[in-house]
């Protein structure tokens, strides 16, 4: 699945084994990597920035894959730039290609940022990414303009789409924020407690990034989300090509956010993590508060907690009723789905949100499988959902074969990932709940909403329903009143 054929973890290439050794595990073949590449995540975080254009050092096929697998989700034209690199930059390297493609970005579109990542190709010859771009900032010096320049490291045989995401958005914060004495100057801002909550939100849809602002809005607060891709991947349509589309977070805003009140970081994957956008800004000495996705009732009472932390405003009527709905959904549908078996595959804050979720209505999750390469997943998912089976398989590192081989003998009666595995699914003859990133084969995928009490309810009802349906048809006589 990470597809394109250039990363060797998605082609079929064996795993290296000394890699293999020092992780722990077995070395074998990769034959179908539950991922995409990385590149293509730091693209996303790029689009949630306003103004910016996302820049691709490497080849073009890269930037046609990356392009193809987002419009395909998100059903909106997206544009990414690259050097292009040709033989000849592979073999002597590709100032010139970076130069002239940065000067052709700036020229054609004006840009207040270009988010530059590496695909494969430019991390394996090495290039030497801050030299480059720092000859290219003394190169353009005394011209009028100039975008912002962020760039990103994102070796796809190293990480995930996830990994990508994240990085860029701790290179935007790490290269953009100021401390708050700075920002205060530049921008004559008050004091942190008047200023927005800042916000990581992971990767997640545009109607979770829509849903949490009504979310801190019943708090009483106004987010800066980084990314916010709400608007530049699910906008209206137009009636003229925008080379740009309108949205995402500004760059005042993400200087801003050395001074923000408090900062939410979202992804149990971070929190293990030393360096990411939300550490950054606690070094700037805003109070940092690490969560996970906020997926399911008790994902989403510690985001409500945090935000209480924060604002002093007790859980708010708006949250308290969607909370109450939610509860009652979940004693309604309790017959349906208590003691359901379950895979769950995807990134890992996904799989680790839907699988808190699957355990409180009483499913049983028998695989929660990631193909990340963290040798700390079991006891990171096991930390957050302590009532897990201790016969569940919880693995990294699983592509979709080893998924499908796993699956066969623990006979699931469903699958809760995003539609890569529908293959699979279709092959073991059980239904796929479709979440997470990409849907390739349904309308609305990137709409779908995670996260809140109202994602779960959303999530719950389509579960219940793929359960219902398959009983249904099924069924010799055909019930029509389950
Ligand atoms: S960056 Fe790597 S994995 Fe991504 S499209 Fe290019 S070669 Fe493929």
């Amino acid at each position: 699945m990470s597809g394109c054929g250039g990363c060797a973890k998605g082609s079929g290439a064996p795993v290296d084994p000394a890699e293999a050794a020092e992780d722990g595990e077995f070395p074998g073949p990769t034959t179908n990597a539950c991922k995409l590449c990385t590149p293509l995540g730091a693209c996303l975080a790029f689009k949630g920035v306003e103004g910016t254009v996302p820049f691709l050092h490497g080849s073009q096929g890269c930037a046609t894959y990356i392009r193809r697998y987002l419009i395909s989700h998100f059903r909106e034209p997206m544009d990414i730039a690259a050097s292009n690199f040709a033989e000849h930059s592979a073999i002597f390297g590709g100032r010139e290609v970076l130069h002239t493609g940065l000067a052709n970005v700036e020229r054609q579109y004006q840009p207040a940022l270009v988010g530059v990542a590496t695909t494969c190709l430019s991390e394996t010859i090495g290039e030497n990414m801050p030299q480059l771009l720092l000859e290219y900032r003394e190169k353009r010096a005394g011209a009028p303009g100039g975008s912002e320049l962020v760039h990103v490291s994102t070796p796809s045989f190293r990480g995930t789409h996830a990994d990508g995401f994240h990085a860029a958005v701790r290179a935007l914060v790490e290269t953009l924020a100021l401390p708050a004495e700075a920002g205060g100057e530049k921008t004559g801002r008050r004091s942190r407690a008047a200023q927005p909550v800042a916000l990581f939100p992971g990767f997640v849809s545009t109607a979770d990034l829509r849903h949490l602002r009504e979310i801190a809005a019943a708090f009483g607060t106004r987010l800066t989300l980084v990314p916010d891709y709400s608007d530049t991947m699910d906008g209206a349509s137009w009636s003229d090509y925008e080379r740009i589309p309108a949205g995402g977070t500004s760059i005042e805003e993400i200087r801003e956010m050395g001074s923000a009140r408090a900062a939410i970081e979202c992804g149990r994957a971070l929190t293990g993590q030393a360096r990411t956008a939300g550490t950054h800004l606690a070094k700037l000495g805003v109070p940092l508060h690490r969560l996970g996705l906020p997926i399911g009732l008790r994902e989403t009472d510690a985001l409500c907690a945090a935000l209480t932390a924060v604002t002093g405003c007790v859980l708010p009527p708006a949250m308290e009723a969607a909370r109450g709905r939610l509860l009652d959904a979940m004693v309604d549908g309790h017959k349906y789905v208590f003691g359901q078996r379950a895979v769950v595959f995807g990134d890992e804050d996904m799989v680790i949100g839907l699988t808190s979720f699957l355990c409180e209505i009483g499913v049983q999750p028998v695989i929660c499988a990631t193909v990340a390469r963290n040798r700390n997943f079991d006891a990171m998912l096991r930390a957050a959902v302590p009532e897990l089976p201790a016969d569940t398989l919880v693995r990294g590192r699983m592509d979709f074969a080893d998924i499908e081989a796993a699956a066969g003998e623990r006979k699931p009666e469903f699958m809760l990932g995003h539609s890569k595995g529908y293959a699979m699914a279709r092959r073991l003859g059980v239904p796929l709940v479709r979440c997470g990133f990409p849907i390739h084969d349904r309308m609305g995928g990137h709409r779908l909403l995670h996260v809140g009490y109202a994602g779960a309810l959303s999530l719950y009802d389509s579960l219940v329903n793929t359960l219902l349906a398959r009983k249904q048809e099924g069924s010799s006589i055909g019930y029509s009143y389950l």
